[in-house]
């Protein structure tokens, strides 16, 4: 099935060949059986709730090292609060580490001897212990990952645009390195508007405020190259193969996310007008460019359309996620028993990506192009973890539900026969809910 995709390898002229990678077969029950680890809520919680407690006891240091020594609110600015926000969000597995890293810089600093100093000791084999313990339950995860490599027993070809995926600066949220040159370039605008506009003729003349949010964002952009850096090297000890894992967010170390409210553009008819639709006519590239806004008008893919189909018309694209735009749930992958193929999954944090293959070893269907995968993160309770929907501008949709809605039901249909345990509800004016 070498179709015209453009995720297939090789179709294109001068994007190199495609790679082929080792592939093995999850079943469904080794994927539900993939240990857990410590939540990563739980993990941030435990981090740095005890690192503002320990911050605030040490506030006059703080002050101090506010070179004015007037108050701690000299220290907050734009790039001060992104550098919080992106060592919060961004630190993931490695959280215990950067607690380490600053309660010893903090240790180091320290220079008096009395409960505070012990107290600093306290801190310091408190985040010793998280990060020892999150390293063994990471270490197990890995090894699990790499004797499922060993076990390969076929192979799938990546192209090469995809194992871009997995360079070096990849294995950080993207949000980490907008807030981190978001950070570097706040104090620069500022040093140039400082100097065009006013008397300021040396960096001795600037506030204080300048200098603390260049060495925040210098700091930041430090610990992203090394967070991301150090990921990389531990997913290379890994190393990049395929797994077919089972579609399912209720099981297994990935969550899902699925793309609402689109088309792919291999379904645009001649008939179809989604392409007209005002949002398709932004400037910003999409998140997937294979993917575009879905019409609620469009005589091929609009409410109108899907709800003048007979219920047997209806079930042949029921299973298709555009139908039910932004009231799309989890739901449509109830009982489905979907499979996917996806490439990087090396470990907790890591980003894994979809690899679309011809068939699939484990008997199921393969999910289709409007699934992917997330990053490996252990969520609170995975029984509990929803299908994360969003736009093609990646934006995430939270559907609404049937009873707010108000609009006449015209008919209920059952799913069954597709697999899914699931009704889809068609109501006049509206797209139709899943219940
Ligand atoms: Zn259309």
């Amino acid at each position: 099935m070498q179709t015209g995709n453009r995720e297939t390898a090789g179709t294109r002229a001068g994007e190199g060949a495609a790679k082929q990678v080792a592939l093995r077969q999850v079943t469904r029950e080794e994927w539900a059986a993939v240990p857990r680890a410590f939540p990563d809520f739980w993990l941030a919680i435990c981090v740095w709730l005890p690192m503002v407690i320990l911050l605030l006891v040490q506030h006059e240091q703080l002050g101090m090292l506010a070179a004015t020594g007037d108050s701690l609110w000299d220290l907050i600015s734009f790039s001060m609060v992104a550098f919080v926000m992106a060592v919060i969000v961004g630190s993931g597995r490695q959280a215990p580490w950067l607690g380490l890293t600053l309660t010893g810089a903090i240790a180091y600093w320290q220079f008096r001897h009395d409960g505070i100093q012990a107290m600093v000791m306290f801190a310091l084999a408190y985040y010793v212990v998280l990060a020892v313990l999150a390293a063994c339950s990471d270490a197990r995860f890995r090894a699990l990952l790499r004797s499922w490599r060993r076990e390969a027993t076929g192979t799938l070809a990546v192209d090469s645009q995809q194992t871009r995926s997995f360079g070096i600066t990849k294995y950080l949220p993207p949000i980490m390195w907008n807030l981190a040159w978001g950070a570097l370039a706040y104090p620069a605008l500022r040093l140039v508007w400082q100097y065009c506009s006013t008397e300021v003729r040396s960096v001795a003349d600037l506030d204080a405020g300048y200098r603390f949010d260049l060495i925040a964002a210098l700091v930041l952009l430090a610990i992203c190259f090394i967070l991301s850096t150090l990921r990389w090297i531990s997913s290379r000890a890994v190393g990049i193969f395929a797994l077919e894992i089972p579609a399912d967010v209720q099981i297994g170390p990935v969550g899902l996310r699925a793309l609402g409210e689109a088309i792919h553009i291999e379904q645009e008819t001649l008939k179809c007008s989604c392409r007209d639709a005002e949002k398709n006519g932004s400037k910003k590239e999409f998140a997937d460019p294979r993917f575009i806004f879905a019409s609620d008008f469009c005589p091929e893919h609009g409410i109108e359309a899907i709800n003048q189909l007979s219920q047997s018309e209806f079930l042949q694209i029921a299973d298709q996620p555009w139908v039910y735009g932004d009231h799309l749930t989890g739901r449509i992958l109830n009982g489905q028993q979907l499979r996917m193929n996806v490439v990087g999954l090396t470990g907790w944090g890591s980003r894994p990506v979809a690899v679309r293959s011809p068939w699939s070893y484990g008997g199921g269907q393969l999910a289709s192009e409007y699934y992917a995968p997330l990053a490996a993160r252990e969520p609170l309770n995975r029984a509990k973890r929803e299908l994360k929907v969003v736009d093609p501008a990646d934006n995430t949709i939270v559907p609404e539900t049937l009873d707010v809605a108000g609009a006449p039901e015209i008919d209920r249909i059952n799913l069954h026969a597709l697999g899914i345990n699931a009704e889809a509800v068609r109501v006049a004016g509206a797209r139709p809910f899943l219940a």
